[in-house]
């Protein structure tokens, strides 16, 4: 089995990730606890359930997405896995973290690189790992086949997509990274956003109001 909990942190409303298997090795992906009581929530989950914590994964370094990688570091003595390409968003964070009102945010380097085309694992479970860029340049997803699950960060969500007005966005790329990756995905795959609601490529490739099928870009 792979199982999934999502927590929703931080003032932007992020979704945190952990995915376990059988063996009870887990990964944290982009955990945006930010105060004292949401990282107790997160550890307190990690404890009752008995997860072996293995992995820290960033599908991009946006700051709701990291703010609680410096606390996973710390507590679970894990690498830390972000894109290349990222690596100057994850620098200029501690810059521009103030601005969105977190002032705590505590800096974490990374350990390791992900790349397309190579895998994360943990217990006996692969994560494939997509190049997603357009939201950010060295934005991620990870999927895994066997349960038709992904990751997907702030690409694609439930009837909408990516923001592309940030520094180092790029919305050619973004809707590219959609159409040609995500969509080449399997119809049941369930999408798990960065944002809101869970949805599938199916749903979206059909109804989505930028990308789907009647969509603005489609
Ligand atoms: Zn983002
Ligand atoms: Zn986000």
């Amino acid at each position: 089995m792979l199982n999934l909990q999502v927590f929703t942190f931080n003032a932007l409303q992020e979704n945190t990730y952990v995915l376990w298997d059988d063996t009870k090795e887990a990964v944290i992906i982009d955990p945006g606890c930010y105060t004292k009581e949401e990282q107790e929530e997160l550890k307190d989950f990690i404890e009752d359930q008995g997860l072996i914590v293995v992995k820290l994964l960033n599908t991009h370094a946006h700051v709701d997405h990291v703010l609680g990688n410096a606390f996973v570091k710390r507590t679970y003595h894990v690498p830390y896995f972000l894109h290349p390409l990222d690596l100057p968003i994850l620098k200029s964070v501690v810059v521009r973290a103030p601005s969105y009102r977190f002032f705590n945010y505590e800096e974490a380097e990374p350990d390791a690189w992900l790349e397309e085309g190579t895998n994360v694992t943990f217990g006996n479970t692969i994560l494939e790992v997509l190049h997603v860029p357009g939201h950010a340049p060295g934005h991620v997803a990870f999927v895994n086949r066997e349960y038709n699950l992904c990751i997907g960060g702030d690409v694609l969500f439930q009837g909408s997509i990516g923001r592309w007005d940030f520094p180092g966005c790029n919305f050619d790329d973004l809707i590219s990274s959609i159409k040609n990756k995500l969509f080449k995905l399997n119809d049941e795959v369930q999408v798990f956003p960065g944002h809101g609601p869970s949805t599938t490529i199916g749903r979206e490739k059909q109804y989505n109001p930028y990308v789907g099928a009647n969509g603005q870009y489609a």
